[in-house]
């Protein structure tokens, strides 16, 4: 797609530092990294969001994903551990509309600020955890 930084990437237009690559994805590290190693997993063909994959795209997103991760843990001073995450639309942090992976590396020196510590937790009541799983599963399809 035009103006798309992702499709000029895999179009060879612009640069990148390609870690893997086939007829349908593409890994590359992030031009602005969090940390070391941080790394996109990029569909080739043209899709905003994750949302709108089939499931074959999907799966093999995440096996390439996989794929890469497991080259990033062999390396331990790039990764000891890994946050995988695709953001969903720009409220949830997507810049480039283009749908990608980002795997971000952890290391007990890094300091990415993502947390998932219980004291950061939502307190909801039994009844709203049943009101939104509820909601949820209704919409699975
Ligand atoms: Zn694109």
């Amino acid at each position: 797609m035009e103006n798309c930084v992702f499709c000029k990437i895999i179009n060879k237009e612009l640069p990148s530092y390609t870690v893997y690559e086939d007829e349908n994805v593409i890994a590359l590290l992030d031009i602005n990294p969090k940390v070391k190693g941080h790394t996109l997993v990029i569909p080739k063909g043209h899709e905003a969001n994750f949302s709108h994959l089939t499931a074959d795209q999907a799966r093999h997103l995440f096996l390439t994903t996989q794929k890469v991760l497991k080259a990033l843990l062999s390396t331990e001073s790039l990764a000891q551990g890994a946050n995988i995450l695709i953001n969903q639309d720009q409220i949830a942090g997507q810049t480039e509309m283009h749908v990608h992976a980002h795997i971000i590396p952890r290391t007990h020196k890094n300091n990415f600020g993502l947390n998932f510590n219980h004291s950061s937790s939502l307190s909801l009541s039994h009844e709203q955890f049943q009101n939104i799983a509820k909601e949820i599963s209704e919409n699975l399809k």
